[in-house]
């Protein structure tokens, strides 16, 4: 039995890739300064590997920028653009993926997205019609090479061929990607070649796309690809993840490679058909422990439940995590601050490997006395789990009714109510919420963290900011204000802190993309609000105008997107809990005054499943788990929503069932393509496309504006119509808000005399 890893975290425990690769680009330090760093971090990971027993290093998991961007750099296929005079050196790959390096001329970055539905961003590869492959960068044989002097034996790991035409795009012309694939083919095996004349025995290729429903074409080319592959000299193994690929089962089983990895931790049930045609001589690379999350697993349970197999397959049995540990923190070790209970319940990447080794002790030697102490472990762990249990919690969702999720009346007459209390003017206009967060803000709070101003004083001055906010507001005319936001660090972690069942660490970063990495609260017991939490912010902005003040809360779903869940109750149930502790910050706000409220789902849509047949399950959870925040207030009580994105055709059913009074989009980058899902839906409630590009320095033009809401007002009856910008201003500058809100209220002005 060994112990494969698919790739691990390559920021550093203290984020030390992270400071290396942004003090290079501040021109701060060298390239040559950058690359002892780096190579100082693959050192010390793959060591941490060895040390837990893996016997193959994972190389190719490292990455200045990102890996899917090294492979197309691997590849040759780097945008003209992007190319310097000497070809692709690292600077070419910082400027493909941000646009400007150290040396040679900038160009727009290419876009980026989001791989798979992980949160972790890749660069998606530019492909044209005649597009050639070779190998046009080193970094990975260099590596090879690298791992093999200090003693390892290295096991590339790349993204498959099928997998990285399924992410790229095409660009100068639409074509179909596939009948690039014989000479991307070409490509892979050269490379393949390349390292087995370099002694490597494994290659991983990670064809996540598997998990996917695909189309035949695209099968298709799995079973080409593989096919061609065969007559490389190395051993294949092949790696699926983030779900079930059972629906492929014949298509995968038939394949001549010489490994199989399955993640088993989204689909245990894969492993026992899996095994039924598993090859006899191909390897098994069982994903027992989750690469996604940081909860310690159930090791006994594992074993039991992968122990027959293992005990038939012998050699061929590989334990691995689900995943590449990509994203997962680095290391528990360096936090010092949790409580002890919840410390007991983590694992992250690091102690994710020595789980592995202990899961193979129970495997290989089950009486000996560490494995009964292992056993032990797992006990506690659970037994303290069930006694953190909050009853109360527990019991409140069990007695949820229908009636709990809907709302007194429908929306007719909820929004005839509305009229009569806030006799608001023909398309009126909001913000979604923040304002600039400007460095005297964050310098206040920070100040504030170091227990350098009290309490008091940093509550006294972010009055005097939410006093200018809402000031500002009423010069500009904006019919529905807000308070402004300035009090919060971030719209998830504001709550999270709140909460009782969340928890924080220290250094729990995940890289999210290049250089950045977010730090996601742990909600690790059963959720609930011990007192309000944006009450008092509310009702003080409030005070301050008798305009209405929009309170504004994130909702349950997004907060559980956001975060790293526990697993031992479902997701939906996770959602319920948090939907009631919003519930009731709702009710509390409506009660101190508060008569509109927005609760933000920008993460709806990032939860969707990767297949399509589990979209509806979700969809029907997620949508309740939001109606049961909003539905407590009466009719009078306007509820907003506000989501990042405005792909909205195939879920937009589910959009309108979540019954929000309001809900304000992202549209204005897209020129209002979310008008599309309107064309066969009739959207009931109300709605605010947004017009002003928040994520653009650029002031939107009054026509520009118009033109917008023009066109929206042909799809749309205009008295269902706000008019906002795209999402949140705290990025901006109020240099840049000032000028842009100003038109929008002039823009507002203009079509009020055209449309009434
Ligand atoms: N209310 C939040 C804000 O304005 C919404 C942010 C978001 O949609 N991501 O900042
Ligand atoms: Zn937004």
């Amino acid at each position: 039995m060994q112990l494969n890893s698919l790739g691990f975290p390559r920021i550093g425990r203290l984020r030390e890739l992270k400071f290396a690769v942004e003090k290079y680009w501040r021109g701060e330090s060298s390239q040559a300064e950058l690359v002892d760093i780096a190579k100082e971090l693959r050192e010390k990971h793959w060591r941490w590997q060895a040390d837990s027993g893996v016997s193959l290093v994972p190389v190719g998991d490292f990455a200045y920028y990102d890996q899917v961007l090294t492979l197309t750099a691997t590849l040759d296929v780097i945008p003209a653009r992007h190319r310097g005079v000497n070809g692709i050196d690292l600077d070419t790959l910082f400027r493909v993926g941000r646009g400007r390096a150290p040396t040679g001329k900038d160009a727009p970055a290419a876009e980026m997205t989001k791989y798979f539905n992980t949160n972790y961003h890749y660069i998606v590869p530019e492909l044209t019609e005649t597009q050639q492959f070779g190998i046009g960068y080193e970094q990975i044989f260099e590596e090879v090479e690298e791992a093999q002097a200090l003693g390892y034996q290295a096991k590339p790991v790349l993204l498959g061929p099928v997998s990285f035409l399924y992410l790229a795009k095409t660009v100068d012309s639409e074509f179909d990607k596939l009948s690039l694939l014989p000479q991307l083919l070409t490509a892979y095996s050269q490379i393949l070649a390349r390292f087995a004349a370099q002694g490597v025995e494994w290659v991983q290729l990670d064809e996540p796309i598997l998990a996917l429903e695909l189309d035949t074409n695209w099968a298709d080319a799995i079973a080409t690809a593989y096919q061609a592959l065969s007559s490389s000299e190395v051993s294949i193994l092949l790696a699926s993840y983030y779900g079930s690929i059972e629906h492929h089962h014949a298509l995968v089983a038939a394949l001549p490679v010489a490994g199989l990895h399955l993640d088993l931790v989204t689909a245990p049930e894969q492993l026992a058909p899996f095994v039924a045609t598993l090859g006899a001589t191909q390897v098994l690379s069982a994903g027992v422990i989750n690469g996604r999350n940081v909860w310690a697993a159930d090791l006994d349970n594992i074993a039991a439940s992968i122990a027959s197999v293992a005990n038939d397959l012998k050699q061929r049995f590989w334990l691995a995590p689900s995943c590449s540990l990509l994203h997962s923190p680095v290391d528990l070790d360096v936090e010092t601050k949790l409580a002890p209970e919840l410390k007991l319940q983590l694992s992250f990447a690091k102690q994710k490997l020595t789980e592995l080794s202990k899961l193979k002790l129970l495997l290989t030697e089950p009486s000996s006395s560490q494995s009964l102490e292992i056993v032990k472990e797992c006990e506690a762990r659970r037994t303290a789990r069930a006694k953190a249990a909050n009853k109360e919690v527990i019991e409140r969702v069990a007695a949820l009714s229908v009636d709990d999720y809907q709302r007194d009346d429908e929306f007719s007459v909820r929004q005839t109510a509305q009229r009569q209390k806030y006799k608001l003017p023909l398309l009126p206009m909001t913000t979604i919420g923040s304002f600039p967060q400007t460095p005297a803000i964050r310098g206040l709070r920070s100040r504030w963290r170091k227990g350098e101003i009290t309490l008091e004083n940093y509550n006294e001055q972010l009055r005097q900011v939410t006093r200018d906010t809402v000031e500002r507001q009423l010069k500009l005319g904006i019919d529905v204000l807000v308070h402004g936001e300035a009090e919060r660090n971030d719209m998830v972690e504001y709550f999270g802190e709140q909460l009782d069942g969340v928890g924080f660490t220290q250094f729990g970063w995940v890289q999210s993309y290049g250089s950045r990495c977010v730090k996601p609260p742990l909600i690790y017991g059963d959720v609930s609000r011990p007192s309000a939490m944006t009450v008092e912010w509310a009702e003080f902005a409030q005070s301050l105008t008798e305009k209405p003040v929009k309170g504004m809360l994130t909702g349950p779903v997004t907060i559980l997107h956001w975060s790293f869940a526990r697993e031992d109750i479902s997701r939906e149930q996770i959602a319920t809990q948090i939907g009631l502790a919003i519930r009731d910050e709702v009710v509390d706000l409506q009660n101190a005054g508060i008569g509109i409220i927005q609760i933000d789902e920008p993460a709806f849509r990032e939860g969707l499943p990767l297949k399509k047949s589990d979209w509806k399950h979700y969809l029907n959870w997620a949508v309740n788990a939001f109606k049961l925040s909003a539905a407590g207030v009466v009719n009078e009580t306007q509820i907003h929503t506000h989501m990042c994105y405005s792909e909205f055709n195939e879920t937009i059913a589910a959009i309108a069932a979540m019954d929000a009074d309001v809900i304000t989009i992202e549209t204005s980058r897209s020129r209002m393509e979310l008008l599309n899902a309107f064309e066969d839906f009739n959207y009931p409630n109300e709605i605010g496309p947004g017009v002003y590009d928040i994520h653009s320095p650029n002031t939107p033009s009054v026509d520009e504006i118009v033109a917008l809401m023009e066109k929206a007002a042909t799809k749309i009856d205009v008295q269902q119509l706000w008019i906002n910008p795209d999402c949140g201003l705290k990025t901006r500058t109020w240099d840049e808000v000032e000028p842009a809100l100003v038109n929008l209220v002039e823009a507002t002005k203009l079509l009020r005399r055209k449309l009434s």
